[in-house]
């Protein structure tokens, strides 16, 4: 039977016993995309966009590299790379406010 390939939208050839015994065969056309399906659930369920990175990198799995990737995991891989970018702490300081010009009469 044709199967659609969750991660890139590849249409493959999957057997009945795969099928059966919910085989990685029965989810995606290649273990690197079943692997990045396992991933990005544990990312939709945790929120955790740094795990998430450090999973897909193990693998050497570029998550700049969307091309080829169906939408919705081309998005996916979007978010872990915005959230899971460090940002310098300088930039993060909240604007400070000034006492004496919110209040001054006292
Ligand atoms: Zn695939």
């Amino acid at each position: 039977m044709r199967k659609t390939c969750e991660v890139c939208g590849t249409e493959y050839e999957v057997c009945v016993s795969c099928e059966k015994i919910h085989s990685w065969r029965a989810v995606a056309d290649t273990l690197e995309h079943y692997y990045i399906l396992t991933v990005l659930m544990d990312y939709m369920t945790k929120k955790d966009a740094g795990e998430a990175l450090a999973s897909l990198k193990r693998w050497g799995i570029d998550v700049t590299a969307r091309d080829g990737y169906a939408p919705h995991i081309q998005k996916l891989l979007a978010e872990i790379e915005e959230k899971a970018a460090v940002k310098p702490p300088l930039s993060e300081k909240p604007p400070r406010r000034r006492r004496a010009e919110a209040n001054p009469d006292k």
